[in-house]
Formats: structure tokens, C-alpha cells, sequence
């Protein structure tokens, strides 16, 4: 019995040295210490052994179980340990792998609105922005369309309901500003403004830029003034403008404003048609009765304003053939101006 006993432990023992895996560990394990394993076996032999014998054979069995399971836990401990790294070699990630950083950029309508802030700041006109969804008073009736007015047609809108719209343009501001200060006023308006419009130059979102001066003496030479230094700016120092008489519902007299073609300096390109010139925005001197309409004295104070798209600008100055480009979120168009 006690030689039997000497070549199970032996056996276990051996196993244990071989095994490679924690789970060869645990099989094992079964196969000696289990319920009905090698060693437990022996203990249930012990009703043939005399009983004298009975207490020493009980102890020798108890320091085999002893010995098998103190090998097989420092086996595990091993074995346990190399597994862990093993796994943790495999599932490395090797942060010190080179990368190309995608930097972000500013698109370029906002480099461009930026860069009017700035030349407009310069000329001492501050910054102010309004609500997109606005009243007719504001969009219409107090910039001189009443309703009915024929040139409401010039400007599909999107009616919210009968008296709120999502402006049309940010010279709803104007009314706003000029409701609630008095002289002198220097103010440029950035914003979305919604048409129901859409081909290759129109988008029904687009982003619009105005301005309004109101003071004692304000003349048409002002306006003149202040946009050519705005179009040396914004384009290059040659940049001429020209005046055309227009017409809006808010100006009197009111012009179109061209300026003279960046691409090709006036000579003639097809950008500009071949003319030298491009239309880039509306402008002239606030209308006597907006001024009256908002409660500013008109025989005291006299204004101009301009507006234009920024979106438009932008086109020009990079010379992006589509307004759909600027609002379509292509990484490739959008990359090119980092
Ligand atoms: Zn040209």
C-alpha cells in the first residue's frame, strides 16, 4: 500500500513538472486530489489495511496530498504568471508607432468673416447679431416693404408663419439696432440669412455681411470711402470699386457696387466675363423714412449702408466656381485652405 502510494504521488508529481498550461495544471489536479482521484481512492482502500497500520498509512497519504497540491500551486503560480505575459505581449499596442497628425483648419467662410471683422473693426465699426427666425416688422415693414410691396417678390421667402420668417436679409438688424440707438451708429452684421433659391451661385442658406453708419453729414462720399478701403483690403492693395445706381426698398439713392477683377487686375478673364469688373455687393444711402420709421431724427442724421455675401466674397478672393462647394463638407476642398 505504501509503495502504490509512492507511485501515485511519483506520477502526480511528474505530470505537474511537465505541465505547460494551467489547464493541464487542473486536469491534474482531478485526476489525483479529486473526489474520486488516485490519492482519494487510497484513503477509501484504508477498510482493508489492518487497523494498527491504519493511522501511519493516513498520515503518509495526507503528506502525499501535501506534497502533490504544494507543487501543484507553485506550478500554477509559474505557470499563471508566464501566461499573463504571454497575453500581454499579444495584445500590445505599440504606441510608439508614427502617425501624420490631422490638424483641424477654419473653413474658410469663417477666415474670411473673420478677416472682414477685422478690416471693419479697423474703420471703428463694432459687431453685432440677431435672431434668424425674425418678425416682418424687423425683416420688411420697417426697412421700408411694406406688405404687398412688389419687392418682397425679389426675395423668396420662407415664412415661418404670417408674421414670423427666417430673415431674408441681415439688414433686418439694421431696424433693430437703429429702433433702439440713437446717432452716431458704426455697426457690421454677420449672419445666415434663407432664400428659397438654389442653383450654382444661389444656396438657400447662405452667410451675409452688413454694415450701417449713421451720423451727422454722412454723404455718399463716405460710403464710397469706406468700401474702397474695405475692397483694398479684403482683395489687394490695386482693387478699384465703381459705383451703379440701383435700387432698394431701404436706400436712397442706392447703388451696386463692383470691384475691379482680382483674378485677372481688370484686364479681362473669365471669371469677370471679360468686363474687368465683378458685382459684389448693395449699398447706398439709408432711406429718410427707415430713419424716421425707427425714431431717429432724419433731418439731423443721415446713413449709409451696405451689405453683401460672404459667401460670395469667399468666392471671389479663392476663386470657388460653386457655392455648393463651401457648404458640402468635402475634406478635400475644405483641407486646401489649412
Ligand atoms: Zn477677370
Amino acid at each position: 500500500m505504501t509503495e502504490k502510494l509512492d507511485n501515485i504521488k511519483n506520477a502526480a508529481l511528474a505530470s505537474v513538472a511537465e505541465a505547460s498550461t494551467t489547464a493541464q495544471l487542473a486536469a491534474i489536479r482531478v485526476k489525483y486530489l479529486g473526489k474520486s482521484g488516485e490519492i482519494s481512492l487510497i484513503m477509501r482502500d484504508m477498510a482493508n489495511v489492518p487497523k494498527e497500520e491504519r493511522p501511519a498509512l493516513g498520515k503518509l497519504v495526507n503528506e502525499a496530498k501535501g506534497e502533490v497540491e504544494t507543487a501543484l500551486e507553485s506550478k500554477f503560480a509559474a505557470l499563471e504568471e508566464e501566461e499573463k505575459s504571454a497575453r500581454l505581449k499579444a495584445e500590445a499596442i505599440d504606441i510608439t508607432l508614427p502617425v501624420t497628425p490631422a490638424n483641424g483648419g477654419l473653413h474658410p467662410l469663417t477666415l474670411v468673416r473673420r478677416q472682414l471683422i477685422d478690416i471693419f473693426a479697423g474703420m471703428g465699426f463694432s459687431v453685432a447679431e440677431g435672431p434668424e427666425i425674425e418678425s416682418d416688422l424687423y425683416n420688411f415693414q420697417l426697412l421700408n416693404i411694406p406688405k404687398d410691396h412688389p419687392s418682397r417678390d425679389m426675395q423668396d421667402t420662407f415664412y415661418v408663419n404670417d408674421n414670423f420668417v427666417l430673415r431674408t436679409q441681415t439688414s433686418a438688424m439694421q431696424a433693430r439696432i437703429m429702433t433702439k440707438t440713437q446717432p452716431p451708429i458704426r455697426v457690421v452684421i454677420p449672419g445666415k440669412v434663407y432664400r428659397s433659391d438654389d442653383d450654382a451661385s444661389h444656396s438657400p442658406i447662405f452667410n451675409q455681411f452688413e454694415g450701417l453708419a449713421v451720423d451727422e453729414h454722412i454723404t455718399m462720399g463716405d460710403l464710397q470711402g469706406c468700401l474702397t478701403t474695405f475692397a483694398k483690403k479684403i482683395f489687394s492693395e490695386d482693387t478699384k470699386i465703381r459705383l451703379r445706381p440701383s435700387y432698394f426698398p431701404f436706400t436712397e439713392p442706392s447703388v451696386e457696387v463692383d470691384v475691379t477683377c482680382s483674378m485677372c487686375h481688370g484686364k479681362g478673364c473669365r471669371v469677370c466675363k471679360g468686363t474687368g469688373w465683378v458685382e459684389i455687393l448693395g449699398a447706398g444711402i439709408v432711406n429718410p423714412a427707415v430713419l424716421e420709421m425707427c425714431g431717429i431724427d432724419s433731418k439731423k442724421y443721415s446713413g449709409f449702408a451696405f451689405g453683401f455675401g460672404i459667401d460670395r466674397i469667399a468666392m471671389i478672393k479663392y476663386g470657388i466656381p460653386n457655392i455648393k462647394l463651401l457648404y458640402e463638407n468635402d475634406m478635400r476642398f475644405l483641407a486646401q485652405f489649412n
